[in-house]
């Protein structure tokens, strides 16, 4: 059964054109200069999808999600074909894994050359059922920025998903050095942000709520399609400012990401919380089946 799979986009950028748009090339050989922009200085953007039966899922939004950071990135806009045929193939090759997932990379390049670098690496998934079944410990951490200046600091980049992720990796580190399994930011002035891999969901009664993406986080793919399955079931949903409390008194709570789905918190800052395991079963089981 096929492991790893990478395909190097010929011409990442838009207006590039290239004969084939890809190539397949060995997961395992050197592929980047020392030079490229992406390794240097974490200049660049990506992309994480789920992968069921050989197919990518999500792959509009995800597309979309991708041109976004691109964008508030000044990189040139990405040739969206090239990396639909790139993301579809890879996913193909992966078709006798039930998970699996697809990672975009898209980076400024080589200093100098102008030239962005991109690939699609493919991946059997690692095992999430616990964390899907028994839920997370989670621990909240403030991003040290206030709720309402992500407008006013564009340079931040809050809302982009760039490869600049060690601050993200060390909050996951930091959760786990308080004995828990994932963080969840809260702005410098108490509102809930979202997790460093993840977006926040909360349950109170027939209604699901998220933090608004006004907050300087990233517009979940999960969540969103979280929220179209909760309103087929007749719930209603809606992005709003949270504030810490909203922890304590929801009847359920998530952290929702590609690849690993839906997280039901079992804890928060040592403090337990019911986890709705019935919802969490069928929201999983409609994440995994998802064949768009
Ligand atoms: N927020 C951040 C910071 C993330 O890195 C991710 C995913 O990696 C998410 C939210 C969830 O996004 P999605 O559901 O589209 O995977």
């Amino acid at each position: 059964m096929p492991d790893r799979i990478l395909a190097v986009l010929t011409a990442p950028a838009a207006g590039g054109a290239a004969a084939e748009p890809f190539r397949f090339a060995d997961p395992d050989a050197p592929l980047l200069t020392v030079l490229d922009l992406g390794a240097t200085r974490g200049d660049g953007v990506f992309e994480t999808m789920s992968v069921g039966g050989g197919r990518a899922q999500a792959v509009d939004a995800h597309l979309a999600r991708l041109a976004r950071s691109a964008a508030m990135l000044d990189l040139p806009e990405p040739d969206e074909a090239a990396w639909r045929a790139a993301t579809i193939a890879v996913a193909e090759r992966l078709a006798e894994h039930r998970e699996a997932f697809v990672k975009l990379v898209y980076t400024r390049g080589v200093e100098g050359t102008g030239q962005p670098t991109g690939w699609v690496l493919g991946s059997p998934s690692p095992d999430h059922t616990a964390a899907r079944t028994e839920g997370v410990r989670a621990v909240v951490l403030d991003r040290g920025l206030q709720h309402d200046r992500v407008a006013e600091l564009p340079w931040l980049l809050q809302g982009a998903k760039t490869l600049s992720y060690a601050v993200n990796m060390a909050a996951s580190r930091e959760a786990k050095r308080r004995g828990a399994d994932d963080a969840l930011f809260i702005s410098a002035d108490g509102y809930l942000l979202e997790g460093p891999t993840s977006n926040l969901l909360v349950k109170r009664g027939d209604r699901l709520l998220t933090p608004s993406t006004s907050l300087g986080i990233l517009a979940g793919t999960t969540q969103a399609e979280a929220f179209r399955f909760a309103r087929s079931r007749g719930m209603t949903t809606s992005y709003e400012l949270l504030t810490r409390d909203a922890l304590d008194t929801a009847d359920a709570l998530w952290l929702l990401s590609s690849v690993r789905n839906a997280a039901p918190i079992r804890s928060v800052d040592g403090v337990d919380r019911p986890i709705d395991a019935g919802f969490t079963a069928e929201l999983n089981a409609h994440l995994l089946a998802r064949r768009d």
